[in-house]
């Protein structure tokens, strides 16, 4: 199911809009629609997990608008992505998690009758109990096994969920707190899995869920295994390899139990582009850059994974005489900081002012992790292409 990096839509799009309209966001709804078809297709044998949505990775109402029909449900992180999400699919099944919840947030998710909280610590367990009074709430406890990620682009150490020997405290608060309904464990271990390493965690995570679960006396139990499915920015068109997963992870799954996953960037990543324009080509100390418009107070990706943002170059320029450069150049944004690089020294056969820079992959922690009003420079405009609208 491999489908490439489309860059015709985007580009005969770009293709319309003059500089004022730059830099642009430009959301290919089409695609992505596309795109979780096939995950939806590949997950869809008997065993195999539901997919709830992790609303963070790009929590833009007509990306969740587009991608309900395809999953299961939606993974929020904060009272505010809970609100958020079921603002823009009224009714979703919405999975509550992250560290930190606050008594407001815990009310909250009683209010709207979430589906399941993922409970991080004992004392929220407590806390959760208390609030809930004689209302039924169905919760996953979230376990933090140890063991080797290596290879992985972050691993989940931290305050998140509970190490084996803490989670064993949930036995005695459970046993007062009859209204906690128990159905399962939850795990998120590692952002950057490919197949095999994320089948590997899968195999662990059912290996010390199961028999805890038994011991708990939860029957129909339920795993989520988590999100953090790979993708690949130095390669676009290598991409996590669902159809493979899918067939495998269904073959782990027992009968009565019901798995889970909740990927959120290599769900919606493919589906946005950054584009802007080249304002000025120079060299400094023997380094050829280009300044584009925009910059890294837009798209923080390239920053925060320290990588060089994969891109399209579009030549606009229609100047002879427009400053260009050939070979190594460093493309950066108006930010008066060193930070502010989109990709270091790559290969270009020409640059020039007016020519257009589309960087890929910019559909998930993108546009939402970005520190927007640094410097003050105009906001992008947002398109979406989406052929259903
Ligand atoms: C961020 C997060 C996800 C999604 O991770 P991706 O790498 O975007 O797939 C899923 N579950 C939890 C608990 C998370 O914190």
């Amino acid at each position: 199911m491999r489908n490439l990096v489309n860059t015709e839509s985007v580009s005969a799009h770009v293709r319309g809009l003059a500089a004022e309209d730059f830099p642009a966001y430009i959301y290919d709804i089409d695609a992505l629609r596309q795109h979780a078809t096939q995950i939806r297709a590949a997950l869809s044998r008997p065993g195999a997990p539901e997919i709830f949505y992790a609303a963070k990775a790009n929590p833009d109402a007509v990306f969740l608008k587009a991608l309900a029909p395809f999953v299961d449900g939606f993974e929020v992180a904060s009272g505010g992505e809970l609100e958020h999400v079921l603002a823009a699919v009224p009714g979703a099944r919405i999975a509550f998690g992250g560290p930190g919840k606050t008594d407001a947030e815990l009310e909250k998710a009683l209010d709207l009758r979430v589906e399941r909280i993922h409970v991080e610590s004992p004392y929220e367990l407590k806390r959760l109990a208390n609030l809930a009074g004689s209302t039924n709430v169905d919760v996953l406890l979230r376990v933090n096994l140890a063991g080797s990620r290596a290879g992985v682009a972050l691993a989940m150490t931290g305050p998140f969920g509970m190490d084996p020997d803490l989670i064993e405290s949930c036995h005695a608060i459970l046993a007062e707190a009859p209204h906690i309904r128990l159905r399962g464990i939850h795990a998120h271990l590692a952002s950057g899995l490919g197949t095999e390493a994320m089948l590997v965690q899968a195999q662990e995570i059912l290996d010390w869920a199961r028999p805890w679960l038994e011991k708990a006396g939860v029957v129909h139990p339920e795993i989520n295994l988590g999100g953090g499915m790979a993708v690949d920015y130095a390669s676009p068109d290598d991409r996590f390899d669902w159809q493979a997963y899918g067939l495998r992870v269904s073959e782990l799954a027992r009968p009565g139990e019901t798995l889970r996953i909740e990927p959120g960037r290599a769900i919606s990543v493919y589906a946005g582009w950054y584009v802007t324009d080249v304002l000025d080509v120079k060299q400094a100390h023997g380094e050829q850059f280009a300044v584009l418009r925009g910059g890294t107070m837009q798209i923080r990706t390239p920053v925060t994974k320290g990588h060089n943002h994969p891109f399209v170059l579009l030549p606009g320029s229609d100047q002879e005489d427009a400053p260009a450069a050939e070979g190594a150049v460093t493309l950066v944004g108006q930010l008066c900081t060193p930070k502010d690089v989109f990709a270091r020294q790559v290969q270009i056969d020409r640059i020039a002012v007016g020519d257009i820079v589309a960087f890929s992959m910019a559909g998930a922690y993108a546009w939402n992790i970005s520190h927007h009003d640094f410097l003050m420079h105009p906001k992008p405009g947002f398109h979406y292409l989406d052929s259903h609208a």
